[in-house]
């Protein structure tokens, strides 16, 4: 299936490209939150976050922070949002893993969704709920 990111990383298509090595791209989203907002993908098509290997995940986190630092300290930002959308519901509309850096300025725009508050009881069940679920794969992520 066709896919805009491994076109970038193939130089099929074109992008702003701001950083590479053997396993990391990251270049500017053409569709900027701020002006700076910078995507980075692994080089390899995974579809999200669920689905990056252990030791893919944790070089494109390190390539991460490193181009955050680069992208705020340029911008001279006050902060930024590290974004990852995962499936539909979530907003992605790119089914090759990514992190958004999005440099943010004091007072630029709130991105604080409404919250919810849970009825009494409410939290300890879908903490029950999720802590089985844990305790049942426990042994996957212990290796
Ligand atoms: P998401 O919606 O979280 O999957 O993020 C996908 C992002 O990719 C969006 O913010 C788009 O603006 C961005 N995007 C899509 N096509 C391109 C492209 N050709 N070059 C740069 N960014 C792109
Ligand atoms: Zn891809």
């Amino acid at each position: 299936m066709e896919c805009i990111f491994c076109n970038i990383t193939e130089r099929k298509a074109e992008a702003e490209i701001l950083f590479e090595d053997e396993n990391i791209i990251a270049f500017l989203d053409i569709q900027p939150v701020n002006y700076g907002h910078t995507l980075v993908i692994p080089k390899k098509h995974f579809d999200n976050f669920l689905t990056v290997p252990h030791d893919e995940l944790s070089k494109l986190m390190n390539a991460t922070q490193f181009i955050a630092g680069a992208v705020k300290r340029s911008l001279n930002a006050d902060g930024f949002n590290i974004i990852s959308n995962n499936g539909d519901s979530a907003g992605q509309t790119v089914y090759h893993f990514h992190f958004h850096i999005i440099p943010r300025f004091n007072s630029d725009f709130t991105l604080k969704p409404k919250v919810k508050m849970y009825p009494t009881g409410e939290m300890k069940k879908y903490a029950d709920h999720i802590r089985s679920l844990i305790s049942k794969y426990r042994d996957i992520y212990n290796g």
